[in-house]
């Protein structure tokens, strides 16, 4: 485990980084001279110190060049970084964060708020998507307290019953459903669906989705409660007075730690997802 690791040498540390994706394992001379060469050195600020040397032309790099860290919090070391990345996926105060980390709230602060951003870029990419080959999800529209319009899908076998939502406009059109639905929904799918939505996609709607997206439309009576009780936990989770009540980027964080909580490790499954959005360069 990567947290574990913190103690050990700094070699062991930035292999695990490696390891995990957060880090590369290989970085080029800008001059062109080849393959770098990554030196650990122990008396590096911050900890996890270390930097690529070219062997050719003597150019050093950060170790942490090409990485979505680097470009946040460049003064950062790896160490304390890491920290950072596991406080946020615990949802610790960034002050903790600070004082564990032992490292300035100006270097600490850029880095949280990226985890932030981290849930809606990650909501944006197909990674996200519900369903697959042979899974079925259960597609519901409803009106929130609030009077928003909100289609919500749930893949019904999945133990993690991973959840997304999509904001409608006051009167939803065909075309803004069929988008909710292929930025959402992997192909191979077989979607259940009650009639209001069956009737919003119409014959043209349920049959451009089969042909172009693969995704199957079924008709379902009884809907699940769990995808409205969803939006309202989401609710209750907002802190109180706050207005408006749904901002995208507070349901996007709200349905990524839903997902992240319902894994295994929710501090691997986060590395995880950084490593597949942002791979390391
Ligand atoms: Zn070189």
């Amino acid at each position: 485990m990567l947290l574990e690791r913190m103690q050990a040498s700094d070699a062991e540390f930035i292999e695990c980084c490696q390891q995990a994706g957060l880090i590369g394992t290989s970085q080029s001379c800008p001059s062109g001279c080849g393959a770098m060469r990554l030196v650990c050195c122990t008396a590096g600020a911050g900890g996890g110190g270390g930097h690529w040397k070219c062997l050719g032309c003597g150019a050093y790099r950060a170790l942490g060049t090409g990485t979505w860290i680097y470009e946040t919090s460049p003064l950062l070391g790896l160490k304390p970084a890491v920290l950072t990345l596991y406080f946020w996926t615990w949802g610790y105060p960034v002050v903790a964060v600070c004082h564990e980390a032992e490292a300035p709230p100006s270097l600490v602060v850029p880095l949280y708020a990226r985890c932030s951003r981290v849930c809606s870029d990650y909501f944006r990419n197909e990674v996200s998507n519900v369903g697959g080959p042979g899974e079925s999800v259960e597609l519901v529209r409803f009106e929130t307290p609030g009077g928003l319009i909100v289609l919500g899908g749930m893949e019904l076998r999945s133990k993690m019953n991973p959840v997304f939502f999509r904001v409608l406009p006051a009167r939803p059109s065909r075309d803004d459903v069929i988008s909710a639905i292929v930025d959402n929904v992997a192909s191979g799918t077989t979607i259940h669906c009650g009639k209001d939505i069956m009737e919003t996609l119409g014959l043209v709607g349920t049959d451009y989705l089969q042909k172009m997206w693969k995704l199957y439309l079924e008709p379902k009576q009884n809907e699940s409660a769990l995808i409205k009780s969803t939006w309202e936990e989401y609710e209750v989770s907002l802190p109180p007075g706050t207005s408006p009540r749904y901002t995208p980027k507070s349901l996007d964080e709200f349905l990524f730690r839903k997902r992240m909580a319902a894994s295994r490790d929710p501090f691997l499954y986060f590395l995880a997802i950084v490593s597949t959005i942002y791979p390391a360069v």
